[in-house]
Formats: C-alpha cells, sequence, structure tokens
C-alpha cells in the first residue's frame, strides 16, 4: 500500500514514514503522530503525540532541555566495547577496549549525578527534525560490536539507571561465544536499547569490492531488522574505516546516520555520516569523563506533564532525515493536505 500524493516533500518523507509505520506495527500513538505532523501550523511547537494518562495541571513539571532550532549542538557520544575485567594482561588492545564492571558502574553513577541523560538517536532525529527538545546534557551511550558483556554485564546497570544505549551489532557474530544472542537482543531492544548495524563480519568497507559493500550494508540492516521487527537506520563504521564510496553506499543502503571512531561532541544533521565520538577507554577515571563531556550545550527551562514511563516513549521511527533543514520541514509539514 503506498499513498497516493501530488507533490512529495520533505513532510510528505515524514508521513509516508509514519503511516507505512502505523501500518506495520497496528500502533495508534503512531498514527496519531503522523497526523499531528502533518496538520502543524509552522513556527509552533509539535509535541509527540503519544497518549499519558490524564496529569492534574499542578503536576506539571519544569525541566531543563536544550531548545529546538539549533543546526549543531552537543551531544557526546560514548563509545564502548568490553564491560569486563581484561582477561589477558598481555593483550594491549583488549586492555584499552575493556571497562570493568566496577569503573563502568562508577561511570553511570557520575552521569546520573551530574544529571547527564543518555538518548538514542530516535531522540536525535527527533530534535533536528524539530519535532522535540533533548534534556538536558544529552549523550548517547553506544557500545560496539555487540560482545556478550553487552548482556551480562551493561545492560543490567543501564536497566538500574533507566538509562537507554545503542548497540552496534555484527549480524553475523550473533550467537558466538562472546557475544550476544539473537534473543538477547531482541530482549534488549524492547527495554531501552536502540540497534544499529556493524555489518555482517566486521570487515574494512574501504577495501571491500562494491558488492561485498553492499551486502555487508543491505543484508545486515535486513537480518537485523527481522528479528527487532523494526528499521534499523544507524550505522557504525567497523574500526572508524570509512572513505566518500563507503558514505554513498551507508547511504543508498537506507541508514540515517553513521559513527566513526574520529573524536568529538558536536553533532550537527549536515555530518551525520560522520558523526564523532568519545572512547572511553579502561584505564580513564571520572575526571576524563567530564572533561570529555565539556562543555555542556546550553538550556531552558520548559513545562511538562510528568511521565508514567521511567524511559520516556518516542514513537519508534516515524523520522526520516529530510535534505531540507528542519525550520523548512516543518514549514512543509504544515502544507501538506491529509494523505488519503
Ligand atoms: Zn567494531
Amino acid at each position: 500500500m503506498r499513498p497516493n500524493l501530488g507533490r512529495v516533500g520533505a513532510g510528505a518523507l515524514i508521513a509516508i514514514a509514519a503511516l507505512a509505520l502505523a501500518g506495520a506495527k497496528g500502533d495508534s500513538s503512531t498514527s496519531t503522530f503522523h497526523a499531528q505532523i502533518d496538520s502543524t501550523p509552522a513556527n509552533s511547537s509539535v509535541t509527540l503525540s503519544y497518549t499519558r494518562p490524564p496529569q492534574p495541571a499542578s503536576a506539571d513539571q519544569a525541566r531543563p532541555v536544550v531548545p529546538l532550532g539549533r543546526g549543531a549542538i552537543q551531544v557526546p557520544i560514548l563509545m564502548y566495547h568490553y564491560i569486563r575485567i581484561n582477561p589477558d594482561p598481555s593483550d594491549a588492545l583488549g586492555a584499552d577496549l575493556s571497562v570493568t564492571p566496577d569503573s563502568f558502574q562508577q561511570e553511570m553513577d557520575w552521569l546520573q549525578a551530574n544529571g547527564y541523560h543518555p538518548v538514542d538517536f530516535d531522540d536525535l532525529r527527533a530534535y533536528f527534525l524539530g519535532v522535540s527538545p533533548l534534556p538536558a546534557r544529552p549523550v548517547i551511550l553506544t557500545f560496539d560490536d555487540g560482545y556478550r558483556d553487552l548482556y551480562t554485564t551493561a545492560f543490567p546497570i543501564l536497566r538500574a539507571h533507566n538509562f537507554k544505549a545503542v548497540a552496534y551489532l555484527v549480524s553475523g557474530f550473533l550467537g558466538f561465544s562472546n557475544n550476544v544472542t539473537r534473543e538477547q537482543v531482541q530482549e534488549m531492544a524492547q527495554n531501552g536499547i536502540q540497534i544499529g548495524a556493524h555489518t555482517l563480519s566486521h570487515i574494512d568497507l574501504t577495501k571491500a569490492s562494491n558488492d561485498e559493500l553492499t551486502r555487508q550494508l543491505v543484508d545486515s540492516k535486513a537480518d537485523l531488522e527481522t528479528l527487532i521487527g523494526h528499521p534499523v537506520v544507524d550505522f557504525c563504521y567497523p574500526a572508524g574505516r570509512f572513505d566518500g564510496r563507503v558514505v554513498a553506499a551507508v547511504k543508498a543502503a537506507g541508514y540515517q546516520t553513521a559513527t566513526t571512531t574520529q573524536p568529538g561532541t558536536q553533532h550537527s544533521v549536515a555530518d551525520r555520516y560522520a558523526w564523532t565520538r568519545v572512547r572511553i577507554r579502561g584505564d580513564e577515571g571520572l575526571d576524563k569523563l567530564a572533561a570529555d563531556l565539556s562543555p555542556q550545550e546550553p538550556t531552558v527551562m520548559m513545562r511538562f506533564a510528568p511521565s508514567p514511563q521511567p524511559i520516556p516513549v518516542i514513537p519508534r521511527l516515524p523520522l526520516v532525515y529530510p535534505l531540507e533543514l528542519p525550520r523548512l520541514v516543518l514549514q512543509e509539514a504544515a502544507e501538506q493536505r491529509p494523505l488519503p
């Protein structure tokens, strides 16, 4: 089923995506979201439309947020690999990639105590599309490669903090003895862990043939989507290796963002296929983490009804990045007629 549109613009792309998702999942909150996006007047703020239980007006809370409209914002994307005690002291690389469970617990405690809010790439999409502000001090916690300790060690600590995170999975490695299983991925995906792709077999994509490049990108995406039941549109270059050909292939495969291993904390829509990250090493302390997360994006106070959810419910992927800037997206959306 494909809606018959007289004109396909950025707003229509949002609407199509929302409609497709609503059709696929039968999710009434998502279809409401579509309707609101489509009919919102230009320059007004758009609210997410999932239904919360009625709250007394006096229960409204003001909290700091990163307001809509900034083209580039400080959202450190933290990069983790293993959460473990490195089993082989002679393995320098393994040691560098390993954060001990105690250190990880302390880092999550520190983030919580210092007002950081882990968000995911759906939240960032919603921000850049002008749909929803971000909470103060937003960070994204990413875990590369899908090692087994992501599920056994990191996941319980994340859940205890009500923290979202992103797992970049190598789909061909799922179920290996040192990697998460397909069932574990499904459980995590339903409990605050966004799933991103990290190829089929973690090869250097800059050295792959065109056919192999496409296979690594398309097949891993399809495999993960089948597993978790919704689109996977966020990608991570294995070992941070990419070039113009790889970026073009990542776009063509349907991914909307890609992260690197290059350092940095500021991100925009324009550079979304080369988002930088903050590498968290095994032997660094909280002072280093604090320094890496500076400066913080300035915030403003906004009022919200309290959410009954421990993790805010953001509709899953009704959004696509358009070519236009967010402000133009909202105007375009407002001009769209309701879909038939
Ligand atoms: Zn990797």
